[in-house]
């Protein structure tokens, strides 16, 4: 059956929007043509309309650490927060952790996501019970000697399921052998899955990369073969401490990058991201929150902002990062139109809309700069509403 979001504010304009099938089919000026009458019709009369957002970067299960050693630095928390509290978890807490991440990211106007950790098996059942879109990617560290059950346990998942979908991902240059790094990308290829790494995250993990093996993170993968064997197939975290030759590595390659600002300045590794350098290089640029641990929340309403306001504010120019662009990297370029898939956000405004359209309100604005994730009023997911907050009509 049909769906019909009628009456919903998209860019100033008041329209109706059919679904059919999954897909965003139809988008019209409200009450243009009479209803069908077989299609379900949800009012929408004063919430504004976004594609959903997508969540590049997370660690879903972190929901359970929460709190757990916050305001220290990245290598401490990692090493005597983290890690030892990841000894303790079994498949039902990654469940639930998971299942929690999930439904905040609903809830918040997220509708896909792009995750790295263990236990995947657990956490893909979490994903198809909340109803949400996400990537799994399988956490490697050291030589990478657990590859072969992993690339099982892909090909079993990947016949029987089309969401979660899966990609391999070795952790960072610091934690992965080159051994490891080779092994991950080369069962990148064979499964033609992504790979998904944090890079460049902090001075040290350069540093200590120009000492052992006498370059930057980005150009010890090229060393490695690695950005010509998988180029657009590289989805890497942060990239924040870029030379320019590491920009241009990127922008050849076309590889994506994901800016986590929430989870940078919590942990102090820096704020300079190369936004603007990296898309004109040939970069994909998008957005993450980073794992609950480091920034808390999941909010990618409130990670928008953070993305714009630090542009502006390092580089001294309130010009750059416009609302639109912002809205953009969070979306994959995703627009309301026919065609798309109606992975949509229905969110109330701070702001008040005005009754007569043609009065001027911004409603991309008024969402990254003034609202949060607790606006959202609704979320779907190829079509289907899979989150409705609880004072909605
Ligand atoms: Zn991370």
């Amino acid at each position: 059956m049909k769906t019909i979001l009628q009456n919903a504010i998209l860019n100033n304009k008041a329209v109706d929007i059919t679904i059919d099938n999954g897909l965003i089919t139809n988008v019209e000026e409200t009450n243009k043509n009479p209803l069908p009458q077989e299609a379900e019709v949800i009012d929408c009369s004063e919430l504004a309309i976004f594609p959903g957002l997508c969540n590049m970067h997370s660690h879903a299960p972190m929901t359970l650490f929460r709190g757990l050693g916050d305001d220290q630095p990245l290598d401490i928390w990692l090493n005597q927060y983290i890690w030892p509290a990841e000894q303790k978890l079994n498949d039902e807490l990654v469940y639930q952790g998971t299942l929690q991440a999930c439904r905040e990211m609903l809830a918040t106007g997220t509708t896909a996501f792009n995750d790295m950790y263990f236990r995947l098996p657990a956490m893909a059942q979490a994903v198809k019970d909340s109803g949400i879109r996400a990537m799994l990617g399988y956490n490697i560290f050291g030589d990478g000697d657990e590859i072969e059950n992993i690339k099982k346990e892909i090909l079993n998942s990947q016949s029987s399921t089309i969401n979660p979908r899966f990609s391999i991902a070795p952790h960072s240059v610091y934690t992965v052998s080159a051994k490891g790094l080779r092994r991950c990308a080369d069962a990148c290829v064979e499964l033609h899955v992504p790979m998904h790494i944090h890079m460049n995250e902090t001075l040290k993990e350069v540093d200590d990369c120009l000492r052992e093996h006498g370059c930057r993170p980005w150009e010890y993968l090229d060393q490695l073969g690695i950005l010509d064997q998988l180029g657009t197939n590289i989805i890497a975290a942060h990239t924040l401490h870029l030379s320019d030759n590491e920009i241009k590595l990127i922008g050849d390659h076309h590889i994506t990058c994901v800016h986590c600002p929430n989870s940078n300045l919590k942990l102090g590794s820096g704020f300079r991201f190369p936004m603007l350098e990296l898309i004109d290089a040939g970069a994909r640029v998008t957005l993450g929150t980073d794992g609950s641990a480091s920034s808390n929340n999941l909010d990618m309403i409130e990670v928008m902002k953070t993305a714009a306001l630090l542009q502006k504010g390092w580089r001294g120019d309130p010009t750059v990062a416009p609302a639109e662009q912002i809205l953009s990297l969070a979306t994959l370029g995703h627009t309301v139109a026919p065609g798309q898939p109606a992975c949509l956000v229905l969110v109330k405004l701070n702001s008040p809309i005005p009754t007569t359209i043609e009065s001027s309100s911004h409603p991309t604005s008024n969402l990254i700069y003034a609202t949060h994730g607790e606006s959202v009023v609704m979320t779907l997911v190829d079509g289907k509403v899979v989150y409705k907050s609880a004072n909605v009509k």
